[in-house]
């Protein structure tokens, strides 16, 4: 489930409800689904209006890396869905990571997808004692929100899932553990219904660059990623053309008319995306 956000990664196979679930009940995450068509096939039983979602297939083929968090939240979706549909999750799909190696996906006792590398036991996966779930959500204090629930229990086979469920968003969170749906309904809050304290607003501060200088510190971040690839030594000449990337974003932004603060905090924003590892 938590798998590090910038591991690129592949999946071949398939992941199917026990039962099929009608189109006409899952509008929006059928929706949501289709969005990835380069790394998944939806399949389908019935015609017309009797329509239902089978599940996925992988696109299988060798330029359907991504990263691992556009698998996840593809993942995340078929859980809900089998979640509020109460349907059982199977699956044959094996995957392959930049940083993981090989491995399977495996469903546990409570209908959720991990991500088992070869080697690793099966079963610690498969009764949800895999380091998948043991990162541990920071202690929060709860504020009273009208729109956000507080979460509630919800059995999930042999353990208890933590629902919140937003007016305005819907589905919050189904956490493994109340703290840490508590943490995520609290980001929620501060994310969606609070008004922003930083005068960028919700924006990434990053969009906030000019154009030119944007494009740079991008060039910047695909030169570290492309230097990920090599071991340390072959990687130089990605992170010296990067450094040179951050070095003209740099006089770039200076040469902007941009009043005191905005500058300060753009400035801000650069040596802060600068400060990669040597
Ligand atoms: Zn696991
Ligand atoms: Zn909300």
């Amino acid at each position: 489930m938590a798998s590090a956000d910038d591991d690129e990664m592949i999946y071949y196979g398939s992941v199917t409800f026990d039962t099929p679930i009608p189109l006409s009940a899952i509008a929006d995450e059928h929706e949501a689904l289709q969005v990835r068509p380069d790394l998944i096939t939806l399949t389908y039983a019935g015609t017309g209006s009797g329509r239902s979602l089978v599940g996925i297939d992988t696109a299988d083929q060798e330029d359907a890396w991504a990263w691992s968090n556009a698998w996840g939240s593809i993942h995340r979706t078929l859980e809900g869905l089998a979640r509020r549909h109460g349907r059982v999750l199977q699956t044959n799909a094996t995957f392959e990571s930049d940083q993981r190696g090989r491995g399977i996906l495996v469903v546990d006792e409570g209908n959720r997808l991990h991500d088992c590398q070869e080697g690793e036991d099966l079963q610690a996966h498969r009764v949800r004692a895999c380091s998948c779930l043991s990162w541990e959500a920071p202690r929060v204090e709860a504020t009273e929100h009208e729109q956000v629930s507080g979460p509630r229990a919800v059995p999930a086979g042999p353990f208890t899932d933590h629902v919140v469920i937003c007016t305005e968003h819907g589905e919050v969170v189904c956490a493994t553990s109340e703290r840490g749906a508590y943490f995520h309904r609290e980001a929620h809050i501060v994310g969606e219904h609070t008004a922003s304290p930083l005068p960028l607003g919700p924006r990434p501060a990053s969009e906030a660059l000019p154009f030119g200088v944007r494009e740079l510190i991008e060039d910047a971040a695909a030169e570290l990623r492309r230097g990920r690839s090599y071991a340390p030594a072959g990687a130089v000449n990605h992170r010296d053309a990067a450094r040179e990337y951050t070095r003209r974003a740099e006089s770039e932004l200076r040469a902007f008319d941009l009043g005191d603060t905005v500058a300060a905090l753009l400035q801000f924003c650069v040596e802060l995306r600068a400060d990669f590892p040597q």
